[in-house]
C-alpha cells in the first residue's frame, strides 16, 4: 500500500492520478490533496478521497475551501505552509508533483529532504534545479520516478546496466503546427494554440508543446533523471505519439515504449514501480498505423535549439529560461504578445543573463526572479 499526497491535484495530472487510485483502492490511498485556487473541484475530490489534509495556495479559495468543508474534521491549509504540511508529514511515503511551473520546486526539495520518495510530473522544477533536486535525493536516498509520458518510456526501457546505455531517443509529436512557415505562425492565437493534436493537458504545457519549449525543458529534465550529457540525448518528431521515446545501447539494439496517449498509463507505472498492475485503460491497436518519424528542424523549432544551448551552459542560465517561458506563456495566454513573441522574450532574457553557478535554493530563485521581471518588462515594452 502506497500513501500519497497529491500537489496539484485539481489539474490534468493530479485528476488522472486520482482515476489511478480509484482503479487501484487496495495498492493506493490519499493523505494529502493540494492545489491552487479550484474550491469545487477539490471538495468534490475531498468528499470522494477523504484525505486527512487538504491545502489552496490561494487564500481567498482555502478560506471559502474552509467554510465549504465545516461539515468534515479535514485542516484546511493554505499557501505555501499548507503545500509543505502535506510534504513532510508522518503519513505519506510517496509525493506526486503535479503543479505547473517552478513554483513546484520548494515543496519537491522539502519532500525529499523529508526523506519522501517522488513521482515526478513537474518537469519545470527540474529545469530549473535539477542538480540540486537529484543530489538531494541521492543524499537522501530517495527515488525519482517519471510520470511525463517521454521519461516513463526510458525508465521503462532502462532494464541494462546503466554502463553499457549509447543514447536516448526522445520522441516528440511536434504540436499542432509542425512544418508551418514562420509568417503562418504569426497569426496563431491562444485558442488555435490550445488545441494539442494528441494529448489533453493543461494550458501551460499546451501551448510548451506548441512551441516545442515542451520538448526543449524534457531534453533538460532526460539530462537530469538519467545523467546523460547532451550529445547523447536526441529528439525525433514522430506525429503519432505511438512511440514514447526509446533508448539505443552500445551494441546498437534499440528499446521502444509504447502506448496510447493516455497519461495514466505513465502515472500508474510511477506509482507500481518496481512491479506492474493490470489496468483496464483502453489498449493499444497498431493495425492500420503508419508510424514515421524524422529529424527535428532546428532553425523552425528555435526553443528546442535554445534549450540545448541553455541545458549544456547550466547553472542559473535553465533556471532563467524556465521563468521567462513562464511569464510569456501566461502572457501569450492573456492577449499581451503575440505567438512568435513568446520564444523571442525568452532568448532575449537568456542572452543578457549572466550566468551563475547553483550554489542552494536561494541562488535558483534568485535567477529566477530576476528572469521573471525582466520577461514582463519586455512584455509591458512589446
Ligand atoms: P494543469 O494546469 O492542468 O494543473 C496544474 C495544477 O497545479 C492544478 O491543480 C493547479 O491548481 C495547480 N497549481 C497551479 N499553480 C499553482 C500554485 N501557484 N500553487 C499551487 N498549485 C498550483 O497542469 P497539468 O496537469 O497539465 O501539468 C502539471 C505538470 O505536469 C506540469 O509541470 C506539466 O509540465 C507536467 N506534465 C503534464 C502532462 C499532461 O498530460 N498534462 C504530461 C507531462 C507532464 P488550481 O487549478 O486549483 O489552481
Ligand atoms: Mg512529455
Amino acid at each position: 500500500m502506497k500513501t500519497l499526497s497529491i500537489l496539484g491535484s485539481t489539474g490534468s495530472i493530479g485528476t488522472q492520478t486520482l482515476d489511478v487510485v480509484r482503479e487501484n483502492p487496495d495498492q493506493l490511498r490519499v493523505y494529502a490533496l493540494a492545489a491552487g485556487s479550484n474550491v469545487d473541484k477539490i471538495e468534490q475530490q475531498v468528499r470522494e478521497f477523504k484525505p486527512q489534509r487538504v491545502a489552496l495556495m490561494n487564500e481567498e479559495a482555502a478560506e471559502e475551501l474552509k467554510s465549504r468543508l465545516s461539515d468534515l474534521p479535514i485542516p484546511v491549509e493554505q499557501g505555501m505552509k499548507g503545500m509543505i504540511s502535506a510534504v513532510t508529514a508522518d503519513e505519506p511515503d510517496t509525493i506526486v508533483t503535479a503543479i505547473s511551473g517552478r513554483i513546484g520546486l520548494e515543496p519537491t526539495l522539502t519532500a525529499l529532504n523529508a526523506g519522501k520518495n517522488i513521482a515526478l510530473a513537474n518537469k519545470e522544477t527540474l529545469v530549473a534545479g535539477g542538480d540540486l533536486v537529484m543530489e538531494t535525493a541521492r543524499k537522501l536516498g530517495c527515488s525519482i520516478i517519471p510520470v511525463d509520458s517521454e521519461h516513463s518510456a526510458i525508465f521503462q526501457c532502462l532494464e541494462e546496466p546503466k554502463g553499457t546505455l549509447d543514447k536516448l531517443l526522445i520522441t516528440a509529436s511536434g504540436g499542432p503546427f509542425l512544418g508551418w512557415p514562420h509568417e503562418k505562425l504569426k497569426g496563431v492565437t491562444p485558442e488555435m494554440a490550445l488545441k494539442h493534436p494528441n494529448w489533453s493537458m493543461g494550458a501551460k504545457i499546451t501551448i510548451d508543446s506548441a512551441t516545442m519549449m515542451n520538448k526543449g525543458l524534457e531534453v533538460i529534465e532526460a539530462h537530469h533523471l538519467f545523467g546523460l550529457n547532451y550529445d547523447k540525448i536526441e529528439v525525433l518528431i514522430h506525429p503519432q505519439s505511438v512511440v514514447h521515446s526509446m533508448v539505443q545501447y552500445q551494441d546498437g539494439s534499440v528499446l521502444a515504449q509504447l502506448g496510447r496517449p493516455d497519461m495514466r498509463l505513465p502515472i500508474q507505472y510511477a506509482l507500481s514501480y518496481p512491479t506492474r498492475w493490470p489496468s483496464s485503460f483502453e489498449r493499444l491497436d497498431l493495425r492500420g498505423k503508419t508510424l514515421t518519424f524524422q529529424e527535428p528542424n532546428l532553425q523552425e523549432t528555435p526553443a528546442l535549439a535554445l534549450a540545448y544551448e541553455v541545458g549544456r551552459r547550466g547553472g542559473t542560465l535553465p533556471a532563467v529560461m524556465n521563468a521567462a517561458n513562464e511569464v510569456s506563456v501566461y502572457a501569450f495566454l492573456e492577449g499581451k504578445i503575440g505567438y512568435l513573441q513568446i520564444v523571442e522574450i525568452v532568448e532575449a532574457v537568456c542572452q543578457e543573463h549572466e550566468v551563475l553557478d547553483i550554489t542552494d535554493l536561494e541562488s535558483i530563485l534568485e535567477a529566477d526572479e530576476w528572469a521573471r521581471k525582466r520577461a514582463k518588462e519586455r512584455i509591458i515594452n512589446s
